[in-house]
């Protein structure tokens, strides 16, 4: 198989640069285009409306989680010191919806993932890994943490 875009989903945990080295090596191996992605969940869409029972949800500062997202992603693709790299922050109603959403518009061909994440070691995957792979259209890469 030879991989053409490497998509490679971060959530900022100490690990991301580890799994962003990874992808990036597979990345350069292929000369596949590189992407990172980080997916920003809205609260507000997964709610839908007609929740009127719940209590009153702070209105979030969406834009600037996406801004502050989209400066964490900077400072990673700076890290991996790669000159072609692709950023994407994306607001879905979950990371799986995003990444996977992500990877067909962008045709992606791996995606890469940490074995687990900021919601704990405590599964064999973590929970996002382990939706990505089920849903996945391509490869996925869980790199072991
Ligand atoms: P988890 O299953 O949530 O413990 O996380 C496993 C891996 O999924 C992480 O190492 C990341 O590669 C990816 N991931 C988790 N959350 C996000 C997110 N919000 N955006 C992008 N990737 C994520």
């Amino acid at each position: 198989m030879n991989y053409q875009h490497v998509l490679c989903a971060v959530d900022f945990s100490d690990e991301s640069l580890e799994v962003g080295k990874r992808a990036r090596d597979i990345a350069q191996k292929y000369g596949a285009r590189l992407s990172l992605i980080h997916i920003v969940e809205d609260v507000n869409i997964s709610l839908g409306g007609g929740y009127e029972l719940l209590p009153v949800l702070p209105d979030l500062p969406d834009e600037a989680l996406l801004q502050e997202a989209q400066t964490a992603l900077e400072k990673l693709a700076q890290q991996l010191e790669v000159k072609d790299i692709r950023l994407w922050v994306v607001n879905a109603i979950s990371t799986k919806e995003g990444i996977l959403g992500a990877v067909q518009a962008h045709h992606a061909d791996l995606i890469v993932v940490g074995s687990h994440g900021r919601h704990g070691l405590s599964l064999l995957l973590g929970s996002t890994a382990n939706a990505v792979l089920h849903g996945a259209p391509c490869d996925v890469l869980a790199v072991r943490i």
